[in-house]
């Protein structure tokens, strides 16, 4: 296992990180529980195996994540890095932040956390978590030593990202980066330049990348054997990143995973730049280039074109056609479509200069008909 700096103050941790929410479950609905005669020998063997940075959250498995966790790493807790996260909606009152950080100390037996994230944050979620004080009851957890480093989880537009850690509290975040998603990148070099530590969630696109298969990873000049392969390549093999998480259903996954990640790290910087240049390329090939920036996200309907977009290049830049065409109609962006007034009030925001409502319509005709 290779290992990296988390950041201008922090630890050294493993390239690859264990992400814990797909840990095998028994029953379902309410009675949903970890199951942890299948789950803790996954994780043992994740830390005989060099990983030392595992990751949970107050929500994962039913509530019952943080317990199964911190039962799995007790015999070597002092030997690993334990984040874990608390959504923002979690705290109604004075004292929440508190009583549910000493609950989840408890759930995970231990006296600290390594790393404790606000969870999910978007532009709402982080104006909620200032107005319920969620920032200033961090720091003084910090200062007291029940978390040793401040850190979000984030699924918004960039400069959304780039807006919550200008706030100067945190010391790392948690954030999409992938082959078929870079729209993170430019703020993620940015702030690791300042110091802050970069942790990557969804190297392989929640599966897409892998499902690609064969045809995907010949879109590229690689060395890898798999799509997987090289999507973890790309993404470990950018300077910005000090991990990547990834979760782990078995421990064939495990040692799959870890051996094609301590093949990434023999990335050469050539092989790298042929990898963007390869997506600029594909790019071009797209009669659209949508940055993600989420500019155009000034509109009447609460439109957000950018996911409209990233399906369709899914489809057309990448070839992922089943995945991006699930993707849109499970997000009833069709409807969603539909419903545009043709203002052309996103357009005039975007640096691209794309012709948005009449891409939405066309976009919304080519899902129908493929
Ligand atoms: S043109 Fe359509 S998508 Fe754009 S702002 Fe107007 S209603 Fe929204
Ligand atoms: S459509 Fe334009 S403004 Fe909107 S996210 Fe894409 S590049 Fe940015």
């Amino acid at each position: 296992m290779q290992y990296k700096q988390f950041g201008k103050n922090g630890p050294m941790v493993s390239r690859l990180g264990f992400g814990c929410m797909r840990l095998p479950t028994l029953g379902e609905g309410d009675a949903l529980r970890c199951d942890d005669e299948k789950a803790i020998p996954i994780l043992e063997r994740a830390y005989q195996l060099g990983i030392n940075f595992f990751d949970t959250a107050w929500g994962y498995s039913n509530r019952d994540n943080q317990r199964l966790v911190g039962k799995a790493v007790r015999p070597f807790r002092d030997k690993i890095y334990l984040s874990s996260k608390l959504p923002p909606s979690e705290i109604q009152q004075p004292g929440d932040f508190r009583r549910k950080l000493e609950h989840s100390l408890r759930l995970m037996d231990t006296d600290y956390l390594d790393f404790y994230h606000m969870h999910a944050l978007n532009a709402q979620k982080w104006e909620y978590a200032q107005k319920m004080q969620m920032d200033k009851d961090m720091l003084q957890a910090r200062d007291e030593g029940l978390i040793r480093h401040v850190s979000f989880s984030f699924h918004d537009a960039p400069q959304v990202m780039a807006n919550i850690a200008s706030c100067g509290i945190f010391d790392t975040l948690l954030c999409q980066y992938n082959l078929i998603d870079q729209s993170n990148e430019q703020v993620m070099a940015k702030l690791a330049g300042q110091g802050m530590g970069i942790m990557v969630m969804g190297p392989i696109a929640g599966g897409l990348i892998s499902g690609g298969g064969e045809q995907f990873r010949a879109l590229y000049d690689t060395p890898a054997k798999t799509a997987q392969e090289l999507a973890l390549r790309f993404v470990l093999s950018y300077d910005a990143v000090s991990l990547a998480l990834s979760g782990m259903q078995s421990i064939e996954m495990l040692e799959e995973n870890v051996a094609l990640a301590e093949k990434a790290f023999s990335v050469t910087p050539q092989e790298r730049e042929s990898y963007k240049a390869a997506n600029d390329k594909l790019r071009q090939l797209s009669d659209l280039y949508c940055s993600g920036c989420a500019y155009c996200n000034v509109c009447p309907k609460n439109i957000k074109p950018q996911q409209h977009f990233r399906a369709y290049n899914r489809a057309k830049v990448w070839g992922l056609t089943s995945a991006a065409k699930k993707e849109y109609f499970d997000n009833h962006l069709d409807q969603e479509a539909e419903t545009c007034l043709n203002c052309g009030a996103c357009a005039q925001e975007c640096p691209q200069k794309i012709a948005i409502p009449q891409k939405l319509a066309e976009i919304r005709d080519y899902f129908q008909q493929i």
